[in-house]
Parts: structure tokens; C-alpha cells; sequence
């Protein structure tokens, strides 16, 4: 079952191994898919942006997706101390689609692989990549030839490709095997979550100003480093967590998840208030530790997708949008990568791939440490918000991290902490405050 040396092969079938595979297969490249699970598997990272649309448009998966019938999202409420904030998706500085959904990952991820698999793709389920061997450049000595990058399997297999994306999230296949791995920079948080039938849709009278299409984002009243997600989907049911440092939120043993994650919730009125006839819909889990980073997103004949490069924090739902980007950016340098007949047609995969998406990533970074360091959450909370800084603000947040055209993606520290000065109570936001450089 030796492949062509021709084959790309993609570890994992997420969002971003699925998006890669489907945009190379469509291309006409032998693609083969291995992921060690059997789907459906249940996943985290529920709530997409508007970004991910134009990424399903480009790989041709948005037919596919769109077959599940999502809930509609068009943008964050944030909600903390009893004040309420909307960013509205639709309303924000970018170009680009307003608007995407709200997706249970188990149903979201078997489409998107079975819609790579339709365009040709060969997915291969229940296999483990165990072992991995880069890329050998061809020696001068005429019997020593280049060869491709070398994966080996649990089941015994070793299989030679002509590129490997290692797409394997939280598996981090190959920062693990390469020595890839580096301090990810945010400080180490912990998440319980579960789903549950929310109930939310048989309150009488409805929850004031509550709306399914929005993620719901609360923080905790006197805990400022605690928040929560409510991501409502289309069938009743939602996705619930609570996040904050791990020696607040672990709990202290695994079968008291469940009441840990509703004790915190009774201490949040809007979601103790909107959650009063909710019952759970699964065992509540808990993750901590998941923001993680690497050395490089690329070496010989390999790179790095998604979570198996590097994953920020939950806060503005950017695990797909940036798992997605990646993919996009990747395939066509894959594909330039099995097509080059002389050297100076490979691509640069520093210049070309890993700074221009490190760029956005770099954005969503200085947002998420903006969140956490309040001055985010103070321009959020602003009573009186500037129209243009909150459309520049709600494009970041609706996944347009990488238009630089946005001054609060090309400069987005400065952008952030002098908004932020300008947030005091009381204080207009002036237009000035942003000029459009
Ligand atoms: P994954 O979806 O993790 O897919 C990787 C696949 O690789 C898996 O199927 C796995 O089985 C497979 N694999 C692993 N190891 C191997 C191996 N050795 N061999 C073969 N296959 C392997 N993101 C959002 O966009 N919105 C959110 O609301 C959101 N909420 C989150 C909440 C929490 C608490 C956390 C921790 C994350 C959240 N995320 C969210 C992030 C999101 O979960 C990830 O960014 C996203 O799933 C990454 O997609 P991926 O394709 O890179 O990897």
C-alpha cells in the first residue's frame, strides 16, 4: 500500500486538514488524509466567524457545510456586572462576509472531511501517526537521491510523501517529534464545558434582548479573570464553559466537572437567569493548558496547520478562522511545491507561509491579552462607543485579522492601548482617536 511519491499527506481531519485536503484534491494533487480517530468525535470550538465563509468559498466545502443547517451567528454579546454589549458582525470595517454559525464540531467536522472526500481526497480513519523523518535534500553523489518525508504509522506502516501538513490540533504531532514546541506567551487558563438543552427558547416572556445568534460572552462579577461562553445551536441545545486560572476552575475530581461548571454558572444573574430551566446534554469536560506554540510552522517537506502550530485562547472563538486561514495559505504552496521543475519555483515557506499568517495571529493575540489586561473589555463596556473604532474593532473580532487596512490590525497595539487610555468612565471616544493610516 506504498503511495506515489506524489502524495500529500495530511495528519488529521479537522477543520483545517479537511480544508487543506479539499483544496488540493480540486486541484488535480494526490491527497490522503490520516486521522486516529473515528468520526463523529465530539470537538471544542464551536463558534466560527464571518472569515471562515470566504475560507469554505476558497476550498469548496461551503456546500458542504452549509448542508447541516447551522445556527445563524451575527456577532458577540458580551455581558458583565448587569451591562449589556452587542458587536454586530455585519456592521464592521472589513469587506467580507458578515455573518456564519454556530456548529456542533462532531456533525461540522464529518462534513467538511466527507466534502474532501468527494473531491477526491483518500481519508484514511483510526490510524496514528507515531513517527515522522523530514525531507533529505539529493546529495551530489549521483546514488544518494532526495527523498520525501517519511511518517510512520502505529499499525506498522511507514509511508513516504512528497509534503506532509500536519493538521493533528491537539495531537501536535510534529512539534512533539521535532522538537518543535515553545512557551506560548499567555499564561496558562483551564476551561470546563459541556452542552446542555438550554431552554432558553421556552422562557416566558424571552430572555430581554437574549438572541440565539449571537455567542453570549459573561464575565464573572468579582472574579475579573473568569468569563463564560453560551454558544446557542440551532436544535435547543447550546455549548456552555466557564475559563479562568486553573486553581480557581479545576475541579477537585473528575465526577465534580459537572456541578463545578454549574456553580460557577449560578454565579453569573444574566446566565444563571437565562439557564434556569437547562438540563445537561452530555458530561461535562475540562481542558486546560491548550494554548501552545512553536519554533516554526515549516521544515523540510513539512508544515503546520492550525492547532498543531500554535492555538492562542478561546476568548474571540479564533481556533477554525486561524486553523482555516492556515490551510488556504498552505495549499497552493503545497501544490507549487509538487509542481516546481527548478528550485527558484519552490516557495520561500518563511516569507510566504508562516510571517503572513503569524501577522493576524499576532493581532488575535494582542486582542486576547487586551481581554484578559481589561483594556478590551473597558472599550467594549464604553457607554458611549465611536462608530468607525467599533467597526474596526467588530472586524478583528468577526475574524479579519490579516487587512492591514484596519489600523487596528496593523498597529493593533498602539490602536488598543491608546483607546483604551481614552476609555475611562465618562470619557467620549473622539473620532481622532483613530485616523485611518
Ligand atoms: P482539530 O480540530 O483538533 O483536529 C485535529 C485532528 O487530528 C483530530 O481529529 C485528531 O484526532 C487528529 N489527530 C491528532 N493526533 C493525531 C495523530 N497522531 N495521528 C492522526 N491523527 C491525529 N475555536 C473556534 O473557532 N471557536 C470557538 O468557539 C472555540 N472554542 C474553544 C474553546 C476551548 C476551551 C478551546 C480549548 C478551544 C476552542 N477553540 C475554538 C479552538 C478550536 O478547538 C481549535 O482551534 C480547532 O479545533 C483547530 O482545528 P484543527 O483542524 O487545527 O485541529
Amino acid at each position: 500500500n506504498n503511495p506515489s511519491r506524489k502524495e500529500v499527506i495530511i495528519i488529521g481531519a479537522g477543520p483545517a486538514g479537511a480544508a487543506a485536503a479539499a483544496w488540493l484534491a480540486r486541484a488535480g494533487h494526490a491527497v490522503r488524509v490520516l486521522e486516529r480517530s473515528h468520526f463523529p468525535r465530539f470537538s471544542i470550538g464551536e463558534s466560527l466567524l464571518p472569515r471562515c465563509m470566504q475560507h469554505l468559498e476558497a476550498c469548496g466545502l461551503m456546500e458542504a457545510a452549509a448542508a447541516g443547517g447551522y445556527q445563524r451567528k451575527t456577532g458577540a454579546a458580551f455581558t458583565r456586572r448587569g451591562e449589556h454589549r452587542v458587536i454586530d458582525f455585519r456592521d464592521k470595517f472589513s469587506d467580507g462576509p458578515g455573518t456564519t454559525w454556530q456548529v456542533e464540531r462532531a456533525d461540522f467536522d464529518q462534513r467538511l472531511i466527507e466534502g474532501a472526500r468527494a473531491a477526491g481526497a483518500e481519508v484514511e480513519f483510526g490510524v496514528t501517526v507515531t513517527g515522522f523523518t523530514p525531507a533529505r535534500a539529493a546529495q551530489s553523489d549521483v546514488t544518494s537521491h532526495a527523498q520525501g518525508p517519511r511518517l510512520t504509522l502505529a499499525d506498522g506502516r511507514e509511508l513516504e510523501a512528497a509534503f506532509v501538513l500536519d493538521a493533528s490540533g491537539y495531537g501536535r504531532v510534529l512539534a512533539r517529534l521535532e522538537s518543535l514546541e515553545r512557551d506560548p506567551r499567555l499564561e496558562p487558563r483551564m476551561a470546563l464545558f459541556g452542552h446542555v438543552h438550554d431552554g432558553i427558547a421556552d422562557l416566558a416572556p424571552p430572555a430581554e434582548g437574549y438572541r440565539r445568534d449571537n455567542i453570549l460572552i459573561a464575565s464573572h462579577p468579582t472574579h475579573p479573570d473568569v468569563w463564560y461562553w453560551l454558544i446557542p445551536f440551532a436544535n435547543g441545545r447550546a455549548s456552555l464553559g466557564v475559563v479562568g486560572p486553573r486553581e480557581l476552575i479545576e475541579p477537585a475530581a473528575e465526577d465534580d466537572a459537572q456541578t463545578r461548571l454549574w456553580q460557577w454558572v449560578m454565579e453569573e444573574p444574566r446566565l444563571a437567569e437565562l439557564l434556569r430551566d437547562a438540563r445537561p446534554a452530555n458530561a461535562v469536560q475540562s481542558l486546560g493548558g491548550y494554548s501552545a506554540d512553536v519554533s516554526r510552522l515549516h521544515g523540510p517537506g513539512y508544515a503546520l496547520l492550525g492547532n498543531a502550530g500554535e492555538f492562542l485562547d478561546p476568548v474571540f472563538s479564533s481556533g477554525v478562522t486561524i486553523a482555516l486561514e492556515s490551510a488556504l495559505r498552505a495549499a497552493p504552496l503545497v501544490a507549487r511545491e509538487l509542481t516546481a521543475t527548478r528550485d527558484e519555483q519552490r516557495p520561500d515557506w518563511a516569507s510566504e507561509y508562516e510571517q503572513p499568517l503569524r501577522r493576524g495571529i499576532e493581532v488575535f493575540r494582542e486582542f486576547v491579552t487586551a481581554w484578559y489586561d481589561s483594556r478590551l473589555t473597558d472599550i467594549i463596556y464604553h457607554p458611549e462607543p465611536h462608530a468607525r473604532i467599533r467597526q474596526m474593532i467588530s472586524a478583528v473580532l468577526a475574524g479579519y485579522a490579516w487587512d492591514t487596512a484596519n489600523p487596528f490590525v496593523s498597529a493593533s497595539r498602539r490602536r488598543l492601548t491608546a483607546l483604551a487610555r481614552l476609555t475611562a468612565p465618562g470619557q467620549a471616544l473622539a473620532p481622532d482617536t483613530v485616523q485611518e493610516s
